[in-house]
């Protein structure tokens, strides 16, 4: 059908629908809460209210066709030659897009159904978050996942499946609901498929597509069989043993993509199982205020990551990613990545040059995505070609070298095998392919005698027909006669019109095709027999070029779960050579992995803050921690932009790197693991995410106090400020004594409430230390250097002038504080009666539970709207009654 076809009225059932209308309708309806993408000659269009969003995305022109209802449709559309690059910014953009297809020729639809047939379309993909594979629409150094959640009741847990099917990596986790939020923020993924019911959604903010999908999509049977089905097994159990949970969200991952490739196929490695025990647990608001692996801002650029990614392939940084997204907790396994990190760092020239060889090998993991889900071309298979033989030739070098790290030891056999294939691609493929496939030209000359003989032909060919332009023009005597090409006349004789009676002639052998303002086309037949000697010829070398690239991207899929094998040992390698390469050039060192809850960090540094400081040429001052057993607890106290907070979390980050299994940002690091590790942030410090936040910072706080183990690690910066002064120190406070009592873990905690030095007097394991700054001619200098002891000022005054509040202004508030000062002489202060308070231990113990249930019995039987007010004063003083304990 052609693209002048009008829309007119329709609503999808009505009778009166054209039927363009009808199937516009119902591939729409089809297409469900995505836009439609509609295939008309060589524009998409789009209609009604997609036509607008897009439009209003994409900054396009929204016109109109026909009619709807008496009103104009919206229409707009884009070429399909560069439909790729709008489809980038509307998935950007949140939108999910199905495409629809002409699905026969406008021929077969005459065939088929007479001259005003309607050209047969279909839906054949769905473009949404994470389903992309092509490399325009994804970015190269992040992984791009689609996550299924599924809860079974009777298990209690929540299952997480994530599928990178640009890589194909495929894993899934089993966790406590409350934990849902924290792996969703290790994974990131962008879209994110949740079952039709689903009551409670996850809490992570970081979702790019929240889709919901039938129910029946996540149920745990047909879960299994459609994996088994995907994977081409009996059984799953070669895998591993799946719970039901994880059998039902690993199966609504698969439907899905089932559904958005309708049929096609997709590129899944056989599911992993993550196993949360083997890693520190951080939950989503410590990933947050660390700025692990992005700011709070959603930047990469100013994150720890961004801050320290050496790697020089793609595949690298995406394992980087996931690595300080998730460090380990097996000693092990962290040792075998230190070992290799550290042999690395101590061989620059092996560094470097492994280095170089990585950097000019080619993404091949998502060139397998591509093959695989037969959206791949001749350039995909150069690229594993060149990446698999550049595998090969590190796997030589590597073996050649005495004393190999154990885990290199491990990998390196995981670079053979290729080699069958990677002929194959040598001999088949001239140097750098086309992307696509259809101008043919990418079988290398040798490779198949046939399809060269078709070449030789066609050359043969437009040889024949230069020299019969030369010949031409002799015999005419036309010096201005050529022959030319183009699509509608395929080659033909073009003379300047002034010449061309002597070609009308009857008798000069050639035939009148057309005639133009300034020129006259001419056929003749040895034009012609050449011509399609020269056509057919092509069209055969295109079909036979087609046909093996077709056997070639066979081979290649046959081998997928070896050449991803290779691709991960590649970016392994990558990682280690990055991170020892940055430790090397940021003087870092190797940290010691110790028994027991120590953290003893000599001259740390954060690695972000350095950076930045770096570029105005300031230094930063290194400083050290000593945490134990038996001083586990450091109150840090100092004024405002004393550097508490970077001190905090530069031993967090410090944390992170080591058991990440890389160098860290000090001179010496003893590190006793940390199985879990908690960081928050104050309500009135944390800017960045502009939420009502004191009830926030309660509630994370409060998931400490429930989860840190004498084994973890915890930051707490100005927690208990986002309210008043009494409640937020009272608070303050008793969170202090609760980590130091009950969780007995190792803790970092700032604070601008100097009545908390007073704690140092009950705690045993707590030891108090500020940042030190000095009064200098009336100005304050911050030193940014740690030292024991409380601070014995708060500064606030000296640093509003810093901040330039006016001198005037400066000069009342001091006047003020003078009387506040001279208030708290008389009447003990703020913190005065503390010293009275009975320890917290002794509160848990002395807690009277009984009294207060039944203070709650009471409670729950007021009803408050059935109450006259004097009936509700009543129960007040009944209240007040069983409080007492009467
Ligand atoms: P606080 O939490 O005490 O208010 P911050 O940790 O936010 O202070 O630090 C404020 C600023 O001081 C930082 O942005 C940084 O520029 C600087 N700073 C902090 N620590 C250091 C350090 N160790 N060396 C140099 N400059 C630092
Ligand atoms: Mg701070």
């Amino acid at each position: 059908m052609s693209a002048s076809v009008a829309l007119s009225a329709a609503k999808p059932s009505s009778p009166a629908a054209t039927p363009m209308m009808a199937q516009y309708w119902s591939l729409k309806e089809k297409a469900g809460d995505c836009m439609l993408f509609y295939r008309m000659g060589d524009f998409f269009e789009l209609f009604f209210d997609d036509a607008k969003a897009a439009a209003a995305t994409l900054d396009i022109a929204l016109t109109s066709r026909g009619e709807h209802d008496g009103q104009p449709v919206p229409m707009c559309g884009v070429p399909v030659h560069s439909a790729e690059s709008y489809l980038a910014r509307l998935i950007r953009a949140g939108h999910r897009v199905a495409i629809a297809e002409q699905v026969e020729t406008p021929a077969e639809a005459k065939a088929r159904g007479g001259s005003k047939a309607l050209v047969a379309r279909d839906i054949v993909r769905f473009v949404t978050a994470g389903t992309l594979t092509e490399e325009a629409l994804l970015e190269g150094r992040s992984a791009n996942r689609l996550a299924a959640l599924a809860e079974v009741g009777s298990e209690g847990l929540v299952a997480i499946a994530a599928a990178d099917i640009s890589t194909g990596r495929f894993e899934v986790v089993a966790v406590p609901r409350e934990a849902v939020d924290a792996e969703l923020a290790r994974l990131a993924p962008s879209e994110l498929l949740v079952g039709e019911g689903a009551e409670t959604l996850p809490a992570w903010g970081g979702v790019r597509q929240l889709v919901r999908r039938p129910q029946g999509d996540f149920a745990s049977g047909p879960g299994q069989r459609r994996l088994e089905a995907l994977f081409g097994v009996q059984t799953l159990d070669g895998f591993g043993q799946f719970s039901r949970g994880e059998l039902a969200a690993m199966g609504a991952v698969a439907a899905y993509l089932d559904h958005v490739g309708t049929g096609g196929t997709v590129f899944l490695q056989p599911p992993v199982r993550h196993l949360a025990s083997g890693r520190m647990a951080i939950d989503a608001a410590t990933r947050e205020s660390l700025e692990l692996v992005r700011t709070m801002a959603g930047a990469r650029d100013g994150s720890l990551l961004g801050t320290i990614d050496r790697t020089v392939t793609a595949a690298g940084a995406r394992l980087l990613a996931d690595d300080l997204a998730s460090p380990l907790t097996d000693r092990d396994a962290i040792l075998d990545r230190l070992d290799l990190v550290d042999a690395l760092a101590r061989d620059a020239l092996w560094r470097g040059d492994l280095r170089a060889t990585l950097r000019a090998l080619p993404d091949a993991g998502r060139a397998l995505g591509r093959l695989v889900a037969g959206r791949g071309g001749p350039r995909d298979l150069a690229q594993l070609r060149d990446a698999l033989a550049g595998a090969r030739m590190l796997r030589e070098r590597l073996g050649r070298r005495p004393d190999l790290p154990p885990l290199l030891a491990r990998l390196l056999p995981g670079l053979d095998g290729h080699g069958a294939l990677v002929d194959e691609l040598t001999r088949a493929l001239i140097e750098t392919p086309p992307v696509d496939a259809a101008q043919g030209g990418y079988v290398a000359e040798g490779y198949d005698h046939a399809l060269d003989a078709l070449r030789e032909t066609a050359r043969d060919g437009r040889k024949a027909i230069a020299a019969l332009e030369a010949d031409y023009r002799d015999r005419t005597g036309i010096a201005s006669l050529k022959i030319r090409h183009n699509g509608v006349l395929g080659y033909h004789v073009e003379v300047p019109a002034k010449h061309a009676d002597a070609l009308m002639a009857p008798e000069s052998g050639f035939t009148h095709r057309q005639t133009l303002a300034g020129v006259v086309r001419f056929n003749s037949s040895d034009l012609h027999d050449a011509a399609s000697r020269v056509t057919q010829a092509g069209v055969h070398a295109i079909a036979a070029e087609a046909a093996h690239l077709e056997a070639l991207t066979a081979a290649a899929v046959a081998r997928r779960e070896a050449i991803a094998a290779s691709c991960d040992v590649l970016a392994r390698l990558d990682v280690a050579a990055a991170l020892a390469d940055h430790a090397m050039s940021h003087n870092w060192c190797r940290p010691d992995l110790v028994d027991g809850p120590c953290l003893d960090v000599t001259g740390g540094r954060h690695p972000v803050v350095e950076a930045a400081l770096a570029k105005s040429g300031e230094r930063f001052v290194p400083n050290d921690v000593a945490l134990s057993q038996a001083d586990r607890l450091w109150l840090v106290t100092g004024p405002n932009m004393g550097g508490k907070s970077t001190f905090l979390r530069q031993n967090a980050l410090i944390v992170v790197l080591a058991q990440a299994g890389g160098f860290v940002p000090a001179s010496a690091v003893k590190l006793g693991l940390v199985d879990r590790l908690f960081s928050r942030v104050g309500a009135s410090d944390n800017l960045a995410r502009g939420r009502s936040t004191f009830m926030v910072e309660m509630v994370e706080t409060a998931a400490i106090l429930a989860q840190a183990t004498p084994n973890s690690f915890v930051i707490l910066d100005e927690v208990g400020r986002g309210t008043s002064t009494y409640d937020g120190l009272a608070l303050a406070w008793a969170v202090v004594e609760a980590v130091h009592e009950v969780n007995q873990c190792r803790c970092l905690f700032a604070t601008h409430y100097h009545e908390l030095t007073r704690l140092a007097e009950s705690l045993g394991a707590l030891s108090l230390h500020h940042v030190r700054a000095r009064e200098w001619q009336g100005d304050l200098v911050l030193l940014h250097e740690l030292a024991d002891g409380p601070a014995d000022r708060s500064y606030g005054l000296a640093v509003a002038r810093l901040a330039g509040v006016s001198p005037k202004v400066v000069k009342r508030a001091e006047a003020v504080l003078a009387k506040l000062e001279a208030g708290r002489e008389k009447t003990g202060g703020l913190a005065a009666g503390l010293d009275d308070l009975p320890l917290f231990a002794a509160t848990l113990a002395a807690e009277p539970e009984a009294a207060k249930d039944a203070l709650r019995e009471t409670l729950a039987g007021i009803d408050p709207d059935a109450l006259t007010p004097r009936e509700a004063l009543d129960a007040l003083y009944r209240l007040k009654q069983v409080e007492a304990g009467a």
